[in-house]
């Protein structure tokens, strides 16, 4: 009997109002052997967003369990909130012989890196700082304070860059979908 093909984990950071969620939407539209990591977060639903499919929302007792019971693969603070990859979502992708996508931030990543995961990391860059800055200030979800928060922790982010396997610049919207349909393309022809 052939092998089922390897799973493998994509994982995506870049700074906050990069427009990674528009990219990873279009990336999924178009390859539906990815399958979205779905984190578990202590913040509250923006609106629009929906339980079990953009987050897992819970307490900080249920994110304490969590870790605790050591059933996130990696977990960080980012803007005052808590946020972690459940190992199970992981576990799901590649018992339905499908490709994880974990769009996490840079220390989150950082962990996935030190525990040996095996996995291919991508940065998206916007084109320019100022670009990034102007997205940010237009969210009308984010208060002055935390716009201001979000900027200092996209430009600590952005020192990161260097050492992604691939970064990708989100200057125009299929240029960059085209750009992680490719990196996909070529990690899979690796892996087999
Ligand atoms: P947002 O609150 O805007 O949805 O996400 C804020 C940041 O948290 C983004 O950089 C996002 O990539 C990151 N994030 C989302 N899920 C996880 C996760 O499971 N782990 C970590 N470390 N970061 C996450």
């Amino acid at each position: 009997m052939a092998e089922a093909p390897r799973s493998l984990l994509f994982v995506i950071c870049g700074p906050s109002g990069v427009g990674k969620t528009t990219l990873l939407r279009e990336l999924f539209a178009r390859d539906p052997r990815l399958r979205f990591s779905v984190s578990m977060t202590t913040r509250t639903p923006r609106p629009g967003e929906v339980e079990g499919e953009d987050y897992h929302f819970v307490d900080e007792a249920a994110f304490d369990r969590a870790v605790a019971a050591g059933e996130l693969l990696e977990h960080a603070v980012y803007n005052n909130h808590r946020y972690g990859t459940p190992r199970s979502e992981v576990e799901r992708a590649r018992r339905l012989g499908r490709d994880c996508v974990l769009e996490i931030d840079v220390q989150g990543a950082k962990q996935v890196r030190a525990a040996g995961v095996a996995a291919c990391f991508i940065f998206i860059a916007p084109p320019d700082p100022a670009v990034l800055a102007e997205r940010l200030r237009q969210r009308a979800t984010e208060t002055r304070q935390d716009f201001e928060s979000r900027l200092a922790t996209a430009q600590r982010e952005m020192l990161e860059r260097p050492w992604f396997e691939h970064c990708v610049v989100n200057d125009q919207l299929e240029l960059a979908v085209h750009a992680l349909q490719q990196i996909v393309r070529d990690e899979r022809r690796g892996a087999k």
